[in-house]
């Protein structure tokens, strides 16, 4: 019989949990998250990129639990504030402060900043580690092009989802259904490349 293959969605954000599940919903892999294994610790983002936070969340997450681990850092770049948030997007308007209020702000300081000017996109990084020795197995990226709209629209998806405006689709990401962004977005652009990553070492394993 064959023996069941795991891997850990190793992240503390619910919202990333549940588009992951649902991008790599078909591998030949059972998911886990960290909450079914009872794991409450937080990796420490020391890192300045999104690639080296990806590595240290999986290669951690993977050394903590025993299981190959998969974890994803993302954030959003603002080109009229030189790049920020960027690896900073949870964390730049401190703890504590919940998603509308750090998008609130980031409209202020946008506020003089005119349309054409208001380029923005989304980053995702995952990394894909093994317990040691075999440490990091890969990683992958994706990006979703956009810019900042003038004030919020819709309440779908988490974080700043209402003020990232796509203009192919004429709409911002929170006015989009799960299915529509799970389409489009940086996150599903990085899990397919995952995906395919995550095959070659079902296979290689096999
Ligand atoms: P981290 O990767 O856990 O450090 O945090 C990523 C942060 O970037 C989130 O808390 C959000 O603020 C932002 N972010 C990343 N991906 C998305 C997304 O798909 N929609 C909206 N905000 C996102």
């Amino acid at each position: 019989m064959q023996r069941e293959r795991r891997l850990l969605i190793a992240t503390t954000n619910p919202h990333k949990v549940e588009e992951l599940r649902d991008l790599l919903g078909d591998i030949p892999y059972t998911l886990v998250s960290l909450a079914n294994l009872h794991v409450a610790q937080e990796v420490e983002e020391t890192g300045v990129t999104f690639a080296e936070n990806a590595i240290l969340k999986a290669t951690e997450y993977a050394a903590l639990t025993g299981e190959l681990a998969l974890a994803d850092d993302s954030g959003l770049e603002i080109d009229a504030l030189g790049g920020e948030p960027g690896v900073y997007s949870a964390r730049w308007a401190g703890a504590n402060v919940s998603y509308e209020e750090r998008f609130r702000i980031l409209l202020a300081r946008l506020s003089s900043v005119p349309t054409e000017q208001r380029t923005a996109r989304y980053r995702c990084v995952i990394a894909v580690a093994a317990p040691a020795p075999r440490g990091l197995l890969g990683l992958a990226e994706g990006t979703l092009e956009g810019r900042i709209a003038d004030a919020p629209a819709g309440s779908g998806g988490f974080g700043y989802d209402p003020i990232f405006y796509v203009p192919e689709q004429a709409r911002t990401v929170g006015q989009m259904s799960l299915a529509e962004k799970q389409r489009i977005s940086h996150r599903a652009r990085a899990a397919a490349r995952a995906h395919d990553l995550l095959l070659r070492l079902a296979k290689e394993d096999a």
